[in-house]
């Protein structure tokens, strides 16, 4: 019997914690995405963030956790890229060593980005297994603490934050899309939403193929997915089978699951683009593009869409903006 050990208190305690690292970001009113919902679209810019997206929550709530001497032998961590820029920013900040390992999926720009915040990046295998796999063993003959991209309770609660800042500006929202992957995101933002106004529906938005937590949500226990190359590459992965929090508290708090193509996403980025001059990498992208083909449909008036980070191969999204007029659906 596993408990739901992550409470509201934890976010709050987070929210004052990371305060000086992250940046509360806006909230924008969508009239494009409003006129074509018939709904009060509002935009949530975590690709605002300065290491570009949310998990700079996540990562900066569970580095400040840690005891002076675990800070001292350093931190390593598994990541599709986003997580290991934050971890990477934060321990540049608090002034300590990290290592982010990879696998060879993860585009060579966000490896960049790691490395010029001075962490060190090991390219360790074809998926999330082996590069964790790799992450782990290290930890364990040189004594790093490993933070896990999703699957922690400093991590979730961190996440959470943004829950309290949509809210607090906009206490009327009825629904939430959100990104859903390992669902580290999902559970700290639905954990504070529905603490705050039990109300509110928590939509997860995921990739079509490879859309590990609603697989293992609809098998009711954790299963296996490929892990197939998508322009939403932080979406990717599997759940772990050990996986102690995010499994629970998605399966308890997520009220509907929306799947996207490849082709649908890179149609938002062109969007978000074009009519809403923001750079979005396809994972921030991917609930702009829920909200394009008219989903989710039975909500309230007032949503919001997490754009959930900005991290895109610049060449890769002038393409894309050149291949689709960023009107259509
Ligand atoms: C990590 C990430 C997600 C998914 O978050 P989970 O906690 O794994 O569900 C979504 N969007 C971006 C940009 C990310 O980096």
């Amino acid at each position: 019997m596993k408990k739901n050990p992550i409470w509201l208190s934890d976010v709050l305690a987070a929210r004052t914690r990371v305060t000086n690292i992250i940046c509360q970001t806006p909230l924008r009113s969508s009239l494009p995405l409003s006129e074509k919902t018939g709904k009060n679209v509002y935009l949530k810019l975590e690709n605002m963030q300065p290491s570009g997206s949310f998990k700079l929550r996540g990562a900066a709530n569970a580095i400040l956790c840690l005891s002076d001497e675990a800070r001292s032998r350093g931190v390593i961590t598994m990541s599709a890229g986003n997580h290991g820029k934050a971890v990477a920013y934060v321990a540049k900040i608090v002034g300590i060593a990290a290592t982010i390992c990879v696998s060879e999926l993860v585009p060579q720009h966000k490896i960049e980005g790691i490395q010029r915040l001075g962490a060190a990046v090991i390219v360790a295998g074809r998926d999330q297994d082996d590069a964790t796999e790799k992450a782990l063993s290290i930890a364990r003959k040189e004594g790093q603490t490993f933070i896990s991209a999703f699957d922690d309770r400093f991590v979730i609660s961190g996440q959470g934050t943004m829950a309290l800042e949509i809210l607090e500006e906009n206490p009327e929202i009825d629904a939430m899309l959100v990104q859903l992957s390992g669902g580290g995101l999902m559970s700290g933002v639905a954990l504070a939403a529905k603490a705050i106004n039990p109300a509110i529906k928590m939509i997860g938005v995921s990739i079509e193929n490879g859309a590990a937590m609603y697989e293992s949500i609809e098998a009711g226990k954790i299963v296996p997915v490929e892990e197939v190359p998508s322009v939403a590459d932080a979406l990717q992965g599997g759940l772990p089978f050990d996986n102690k929090f995010t499994f629970d508290m998605c399966r308890r708090f997520v009220d509907e699951i929306i799947l996207i193509t490849d082709e649908q996403i890179e149609k938002a980025m062109a969007f978000a683009f074009r009519q809403e001059r923001l750079v979005l990498e396809g994972s921030g992208a991917i609930t702009i593009a829920s909200l394009l083909l008219n989903e989710p449909k039975n909500v309230g008036g007032n949503i919001v869409a997490i754009l959930s980070g900005g991290n895109v191969d610049v060449d890769q999204l002038m393409e894309i903006v050149a291949r689709h007029d960023g009107l259509s659906s």
